[in-house]
């Protein structure tokens, strides 16, 4: 996906100036692109559309190529098609009361637990409610989870109305002093209208500021029917992706978002209880054009790995100083920070190493790499153009690899280095958001 939008853009950035022709070609690269990332194909046409408006009437300004305004704006309506920033409204007298509403399987009750934890971790008093009857275990779930974080759950068992759970549960949390109360409630396999019925009444009863509906990500297209349908019914206040982490492409997001108006505030990003992510427009716009998302990477190394490292980190890559030593580095703190593949996404140029490789072996390939370059020298390391064939065939022998191997690696360390040269360059951080940094 990224690939060939890259080589398409790389063409445009040789030309002085921009034809319609020019903005034919480049747009239909990036109409793929977002059907590819499996973006609504009515939300691709309009967007294709208004890019290229936007693109053919626009002025070429003397410091920028051709290029680099179709690039951004084709970045910037993205960002735009996104939305804001995901933000909860709290305002109001507590306790605020926050209503989670999906299909079965979304990932609603989990999510209710990793929210409460997020809003805990920023001040707050949270207090869970456990208003979905229609799975035994799911008030157990939730008893679980709740155990888990040490955050109390207001549950009556399955049998009560959960309209009734639902305003006891805030009543209860009132008395005791907590801010953000967090309902959970029942899904389907598919919507339907007793369950709608359940929702309105839940609604009517405790007068969400939230209700945020928790949709998987990885049912693409499905997706977008849910909002809708959800919205039109019940009215939504938001969305949170769930299982981002599975499908990176984020299309659904997009296209969500452009069919329904509703902003995304949050992304699930995996199964743990710290995996949730407050949304980020221009984020998740450079990841859908598969840049990956250096940003992301560092926030979640500082949080990780010790700051001063992080800085250094970041400081090297806003200078494009990016030797073999950060290379290796950075794959070792990877290691630490969990899914590995799930990391790769997130470095520009690694998305296509892991693509390269299959899912299982990742581990054992990082294993090689480092085999490899403990194998160099500090000077091999810190200057790797003199890495020759005879060095070549002695880190090979040292590392128990072959030279193909040290080849191999080294031509994707340039690639990575050269795309991190290019996301830093002049302008720093503002000029590390946008997905193609060209000439
Ligand atoms: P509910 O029926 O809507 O309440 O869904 P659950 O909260 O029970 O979640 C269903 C499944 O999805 C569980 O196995 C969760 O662990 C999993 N899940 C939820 N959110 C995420 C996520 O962000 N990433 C991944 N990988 N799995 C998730
Ligand atoms: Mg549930």
């Amino acid at each position: 996906l990224s690939e060939k939008l890259q080589s398409t853009f790389d063409r445009l950035a040789g030309k002085g100036q921009l034809t319609e022709k020019d903005v034919d070609i480049a747009m239909r690269e990036v109409k793929i692109a977002l059907l590819e990332a499996d973006v609504n194909f009515k939300v691709v046409r309009d967007f294709v559309k208004r890019v290229k408006e936007k693109a053919i009437g626009a002025e070429v300004l003397k410091s920028l190529t051709p290029a680099q305004v179709v690039v951004k704006i084709v970045h910037d309506e993205l960002i735009d098609l996104l939305g804001e920033a995901g933000r909860l409204d709290l305002s109001g007298p507590p306790p605020t009361v926050i209503m989670l509403v999906g299909l079965q399987g979304s990932g609603k009750t989990t999510t209710a637990g990793k929210l409460a934890n997020w809003l805990r971790k920023q001040g707050h008093r949270p207090m869970l409610v456990a208003a979905d009857t229609y799975r035994p275990a799911a008030v157990k779930q939730l008893e679980v989870l709740g155990e888990q974080l040490g955050i109390p759950v207001h549950s009556e068992g399955t049998e009560p109305p959960p309209p009734d759970i639902a305003e006891r549960g805030v009543r209860e949390a009132k008395h005791k002093a907590y801010d953000v109360v967090i309902i959970d409630t029942a899904g389907r396999l598919q919507i339907d209208e007793a369950l709608m019925q359940e929702l309105e009444e839940i609604k009517a009863r405790v007068n969400p500021r939230e209700i945020l509906l928790v949709a998987d990500a990885m049912t693409g297209q499905e997706a977008v029917n849910v909002a809708d349908t959800f919205h039109k019914r019940i009215g939504l206040t938001g969305v949170i992706f769930t299982k981002v982490d599975g499908d990176a492409r984020g299309g659904a997001a997009l296209s969500i978002r452009a069919v329904t108006g509703v902003p995304i505030k949050f992304l699930g990003v995996g199964e743990k209880l710290d995996a949730l992510e407050p949304f980020h427009p221009d984020r998740l716009a450079s990841r859908i054009l598969g840049m990956g998302d250096v940003l992301t990477l560092i926030e979640k190394a500082e949080q990780t790995i010790d700051t001063s490292k992080a800085e250094k980190l970041e400081k090297r890559l806003r200078q494009g100083e990016f030797d073999l030593e950060d290379f290796l580095e950075q794959l070792q703190q990877l290691k630490k920070l969990g899914p590995f593949t799930q990391l790769l996404e997130l470095i520009p140029g690694m998305s296509g190493l892991k693509n390269a490789l299959p899912a299982d072996v990742t581990e054992r390939e990082l294993k090689k790499i480092e085999a490899i370059i403990n194998s160099m020298t500090r000077e091999e390391r810190r200057n790797p153009r003199i890495i020759n064939g005879s060095r070549k065939r002695r880190i090979a022998a040292g590392s128990g690899t072959t030279v193909q191997d040290v080849n191999e690696l080294l031509k994707q360390f340039r690639m990575m280095q050269k795309m991190i040269k290019q996301l830093s360059g002049k302008g720093g951080k503002r000029r590390m958001r946008l997905p193609f940094d060209l000439p």
